[in-house]
C-alpha cells in the first residue's frame, strides 16, 4: 500500500490546499469507530447530536459569525453547498419539492458564480435540475473577484426577462489563487433582489478567527449560508465540512421526509437526517471537539497566523528574485507564482514552469501543484499542515530554483 500512497499528511505537501490530521485527530477517529454510533437521530446518539450543536457553536464564535447562525456537519463543502443550493431552491415558493419542474409554467431560476468559483456550485445547480445555461458566470477584475455591477447587471437584466435568481455563490479564498469576492457588496444586492447569499469559505474560512484577517470577511454576516471545511485548514483529518445557516428550517423544509420506522416522541431537539439527503451519519464532531479542546482557540489561531506569516514570507523571496514573479494577491496561507526570467519566451514558460514543478516533485522532498491564471500556467504553494515550519517552506523555495536551473536546455 505505502508505495501508492501521496502523504497528504506530511509537513511538506503543498499541493491543492494542504491539510493534516493531528494526533488528537487520529485517536478521535479511532474512537468514533469503536463507538460507531449513528447520529441520524437525536435518539439514535444524543451525545453526538448534542456535541454537534456545542463544537459549532464554538466554531461560530471563532469564526464571528451571528447567533443566527446555526452549524450542521457534512461529509465535503461540495454536499453542504449541495444542500445550501437545494435549500435557496426550496425558498424560491416554487413548490418545486412537491411538483418538480418539469412539464411546468415557472420562472427558471439562476445561479451566479465567476469562473474562479469551485466546481461544485455548479453541479450542485446540475443536480438540482437547475440546468448549466442557468449557472452565470459573472465577470471578474483584475484582482479575480466577482464584479458586484455587473452581477447586478446581469439580475436585473434576468428579473426583467422573467427569469428567477436563486443564488449568488461568492467565494472567500477560491481555489486556484484564494481570492475573494466582495461580499458586503452581494449581500446588498442579495438583499435588494431576494436572492439566497452562499458564500464558499471552504478552505478559507478559518482565517476569518484572526482580528487582523476579519476584515476580508465583511458582510458574512449578511449571508443566508457559508461554508467552512474544517478538514482543509483546522487540523481534522477528511472529511468534516461545515454547513452554517441563517435558516435552517429552510434545509429542513427541503430535505425532510420521515419514514414510519424512523418517527421519535422527542420533541426541541435535532434529527440531523432530516438536514440533508444522507440518513446515516457518523460522529464527526468528536474529532473538530478534540483538536478545540487540545489547541485552544488560542493555540489554533497561533498556527494559522504562523502559516499565514510562512506564505507571506515566501512571497517576499520570490518577489526577490529577478527570474521569479508572484501571480496573484496572496491574502491567505497559498502562494501562486511562476518561473518568468526575461530571457525566455512568453510561449515557453508554461511548459517551463511544468518541467520545474514535476523536478521538484520527482526529488520526493515536496509536493506541489500548478494551476492556470490568466491563461498561463502557475505553480502553487498551499500551507496547511500542522506539521510545517519555515524551514519546510524555504527547502521547497531552494528545490524550485535549483530545478530552475536544472530544466535549463
Ligand atoms: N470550495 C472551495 C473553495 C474549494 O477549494 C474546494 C476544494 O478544494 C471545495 C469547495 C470542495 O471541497 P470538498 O472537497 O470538501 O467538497
Amino acid at each position: 500500500i505505502m508505495p501508492g500512497i501521496t502523504h497528504w499528511n506530511h509537513p511538506r505537501f503543498f499541493a491543492y490546499f494542504s491539510n493534516s490530521s493531528v494526533p488528537v485527530a487520529v485517536l478521535a477517529e479511532a474512537l468514533c469507530a469503536t463507538l460507531n454510533v449513528n447520529a441520524m437521530l437525536w435518539r439514535t446518539s444524543p451525545a453526538a447530536t448534542e456535541l454537534e450543536d456545542v463544537v459549532l457553536a464554538w466554531l461560530r464564535q471563532l469564526l464571528g459569525l451571528p447567533v443566527a447562525f446555526h452549524g450542521i456537519i457534512y461529509d465535503t463543502a461540495s454536499i453542504a453547498g449541495f444542500t445550501a443550493l437545494a435549500a435557496a431552491r426550496d425558498s424560491l415558493g416554487l413548490e418545486i419539492r412537491e411538483r418538480g419542474m418539469a412539464g411546468r409554467d415557472i420562472a427558471v431560476p439562476r445561479v451566479y458564480i465567476t469562473q474562479h468559483t469551485h466546481s461544485h456550485i455548479e453541479k450542485a445547480a446540475i443536480a438540482l435540475g437547475i440546468g448549466r445555461e442557468n449557472v452565470v458566470v459573472i465577470e471578474s477584475d483584475d484582482k479575480y473577484q466577482m464584479d458586484a455591477a455587473a452581477l447586478e447587471r446581469q439580475i436585473r437584466h434576468d428579473v426583467a426577462h422573467g427569469l428567477r435568481p436563486m443564488c449568488i455563490a461568492g467565494t472567500i479564498g477560491t481555489t486556484s489563487m484564494t481570492s475573494v469576492d466582495p461580499i458586503a457588496e452581494l449581500a446588498r444586492i442579495a438583499k435588494e433582489y431576494h436572492v439566497w447569499l452562499h458564500v464558499d469559505a471552504a478552505y478559507a474560512g478559518v482565517a476569518a478567527m484572526l482580528p487582523e484577517h476579519r476584515g476580508l470577511f465583511a458582510g458574512t454576516q449578511h449571508a443566508d449560508s457559508l461554508v467552512c471545511n474544517p478538514h482543509k485548514w483546522l487540523f481534522v483529518p477528511m472529511d468534516l465540512s461545515v454547513l452554517f445557516v441563517r435558516k435552517p428550517e429552510a434545509v429542513r423544509k427541503a430535505f425532510s421526509l420521515v419514514a414510519d420506522y424512523l418517527v421519535t416522541p422527542e420533541t426541541g431537539v435535532h434529527n440531523y437526517m432530516d438536514y440533508g439527503l444522507q440518513l446515516g451519519r457518523r460522529f464527526r464532531a468528536l474529532k473538530l471537539w478534540f483538536v478545540l479542546r487540545t489547541y485552544g482557540a488560542r493555540g489554533v489561531r497561533d498556527r494559522i497566523r504562523a502559516q499565514i506569516g510562512f506564505a507571506q514570507e515566501l512571497a517576499q523571496w520570490i518577489e526577490g528574485e529577478p527570474d521569479w514573479e508572484v501571480s496573484a494577491p496572496h491574502p491567505f496561507s497559498v502562494v501562486c507564482f511562476r518561473y518568468a526570467p526575461a530571457e525566455l519566451f512568453a510561449a515557453e514558460l508554461d511548459a517551463r514552469n511544468a518541467a520545474i514543478m514535476e523536478h521538484v516533485n520527482a526529488t520526493g522532498k515536496t509536493f506541489l501543484s500548478s494551476t492556470k491564471i490568466d491563461g498561463k500556467t502557475v505553480l502553487r504553494i498551499a500551507i496547511g499542515n500542522e506539521g510545517t515550519t519555515r524551514e519546510d517552506v524555504a527547502l521547497a523555495w531552494q528545490l524550485l530554483k535549483e530545478a530552475a536551473l536544472e530544466t535549463s536546455g
